[in-house]
């Protein structure tokens, strides 16, 4: 039995899991050695001959395919991989590693595939050395199947289950199923990728850029992710389990003691109204956004809805999706964000032809202007559902103002479609773009002679300003909101909206964070919009403090010149006034205190 080994990561999702792993393998990295409990041998020797089947009748149709269109020459390539498939001395060393060494499926197929790759690769005859190829496309067919059938198997997982990953893509984590999986952990991703973003919907604890635990860790060891501090744990010994125990025990009592919070205001001691809002992904999250005592949607991320499903819903399966979110919220506003796809959102279809800097690439609005006909579908979904409610529309990664009007272009074509089909509509809804990339920070004036709101999204804000990859474990030190530039940016952009009477909203990640609740209200900001979790968290931090304590503190911070600066002194503030939601660290210190006392 191992020892117990800790990680440190990104925390990402907050709350604390106890579970057992379970291995999501991609099909494209290398897999580090991994052994397996005795009882699982016969399971992973089924496995690997699972999947070499499967490979076996993929290459038939291959070269079933190759013959008709290329000739017997070129699927003669395929024959061979087939033979290889069938050649026990390939096969069989893979089968004696996983009983004798007890290891998994995936790693005895890439070291016999090394095995014999570097014996072609040794015989020093081209004719040998090109067949080292064949040998590593063989083992990513293999591969391949041995991963999607592990995905496949989260379906009857039997176990409370912590998915460990090398990445997860947020289609990835969207397919979760439901209530199945507990928490993740994995060794890349940033703090506000999108997969991150999701885990807060789904509400399971995780951690992510963890490095190296996927070398480490092996089926169905336990493990527990500390979504709090961004802590894993694994094989945990008796006393580490005893404390997360206890921690999780406390955090679920400090949650419900926040329940009370659900129908009082989210007023200053002071008096001051702030909007609290909930940005959600999926439809069926509005609910959740009432529960917890929001006012509504600030973002819905519509995009998400293609993402479960791997292919561009209808315009009804949208309408529907919409109308039933407008319906939820009871006459509160929603706010959908059009299609926020590329980046680290890739549509199946997409997901094959990746883009050298996606983040600066197609994506957003600009991929919705170049697929007008797919646009329009969208728009004309989210307009028939404005007849049910208030719903406001926000176009996203709004660069130029020729984008911006171009998309109301569309959006008018699309309502006076709508008027001639006598189909029901808003035409008075309130449009807004996402001021999320600095050109349109800075430009803020001329945008708001187009806009009724800004919503500042400080995820991408953050990435494009600092020039941080958000999904990036290695640069996650360097991205901050609490950088003076983006301090400068936000103050910029509610100058701007208050002379030209434009709501402004800030709806990034930042803005569910307890340590920069005072200073967004004291620039100025009445509206934030969080996931849903978070709204009791604000509205007890809100109803805490003052507008010229919240005005002061801003003051201070206006004259910091570093991010480190900024961050300590918010930090520290939070820290003295609500210690108790500071990114978890007051859960272990209360803990500590009280154990001390109880002593
Ligand atoms: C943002 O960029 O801050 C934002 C809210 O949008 P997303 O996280 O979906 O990119
Ligand atoms: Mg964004």
């Amino acid at each position: 039995m191992s020892l117990m080994q800790e990680f440190h990561g990104i925390p990402v999702s907050a709350g604390v899991v106890i579970g057992r792993v379970f291995r999501l393998d991609d099909a494209h990295v290398w897999v580090p050695r991994r052994t397996i409990p005795e009882d699982r041998v016969t399971h992973e020797l089924e496995r690997l001959r699972g999947a070499i089947e499967a490979s076996l009748t993929e290459l038939d149709g291959l070269r079933g395919q190759a013959e008709k269109d290329l000739g017997k020459e070129a699927a003669a390539i395929f024959a061979f991989h087939q033979g290889m498939l069938r050649d026990k001395t390939l096969i069989g060393p893979m089968n004696k590693r996983i009983e004798d060494e007890h290891v998994t499926a995936e790693y005895a197929l890439q070291e016999q595939c090394n095995v014999v790759a570097s014996m072609f690769a040794g015989m020093g005859d081209t004719a040998f050395s090109t067949k080292v190829d064949d040998v590593w496309d063989l083992n990513q067919r293999v591969m391949g199947h041995l991963v999607g059938e592990q995905r496949s198997s989260l379906d009857d997982l039997d176990y409370e289950a912590v998915v460990v990953a090398p990445d997860l893509t947020p289609s990835q984590a969207a397919s979760f199923p439901p209530g199945r999986v507990l928490g993740f952990a994995t060794d890349k991703g940033g703090p506000t990728s999108h997969t991150a973003i999701f885990a807060r919907a789904l509400g399971i604890p995780a951690a992510v850029g963890t490095g190296n635990l996927c070398e480490f860790a092996e089926e169905c060891d336990e493990i527990i992710v500390d979504g709090e501090r961004g802590a894993v744990i694994l094989r945990p010994d008796a006393e580490t389990l005893e404390h997360y125990r206890e921690k999780k025990r406390h955090i679920e009592a400090v949650r419900e003691a926040l329940a009370e919070t659900q129908t009082l205001e989210a007023r200053t001691l002071d008096g001051e109204r702030v909007q609290l809002m909930g940005n959600v992904e999926l439809g069926m999250e509005a609910e959740q956004v009432v529960d917890q005592g929001g006012e509504g949607i600030g973002l819905f991320r519509t995009e998400f809805l293609w993402l479960t499903r791997n292919a561009e819903p209808t315009e009804d399966e949208q309408f529907a999706e919409f109308k039933a979110a407008v319906e939820a919220c009871k006459g509160r506003p929603v706010t959908l964000r059009t299609y926020d796809l590329g980046a680290d959102k890739y549509t199946q279809s997409r997901s094959h032809v990746p883009e050298r800097n996606p983040f600066l690439g197609l994506r957003s609005i600009r991929y919705c202007l170049a697929n007008p006909v797919m646009f329009k579908r969208h728009l004309r979904a989210i307009m028939r559902a404005s007849a049910f409610g208030p719903i406001r529309i926000m176009f996203p990664l709004v660069t130029a103002t020729e984008e911006l009007r171009r998309a109301k272009m569309h959006l008018k074509d699309v309502m006076e479609d709508l008027a001639e089909e006598g189909v029901a509509y808003d035409p008075n809804v309130k449009v807004g773009m996402m001021v999320e990339v600095p050109a349109a920070a800075v430009m803020a004036s001329s945008f708001a002679r187009e806009v009724d709101f800004f919503s500042i999204g400080t995820n991408d804000l953050v990435q494009y300003t600092l020039a941080v990859d958000r999904t990036n474990e290695k640069v996650s030190g360097m991205y901050s909101a609490a950088h003076p530039a983006i301090l400068k940016l936000i103050k910029d952009v509610v100058r701007v909206g208050r002379h030209r009477k434009v709501d402004v909203s800030v709806c990034g990640e930042a803005a569910g964070d307890p340590i920069f609740t005072m200073l967004l209200i004291g620039v100025g900001l009445r509206t934030l919009s969080v996931s849903p979790r978070r709204i009791p968290y604000l509205k007890k931090v809100i109803r805490s403090v003052d507008i010229p304590a919240c005005e002061r503190l801003a003051r201070t911070v206006g004259s910091l010149d570093s991010e480190a600066s900024v961050t300590a002194f918010l930090r520290d503030q939070a820290m003295k006034r609500f210690p108790e939601f500071v990114d978890g660290r007051a859960v272990d210190m209360e803990r500590s205190e009280s154990a001390k006392s109880a002593d």
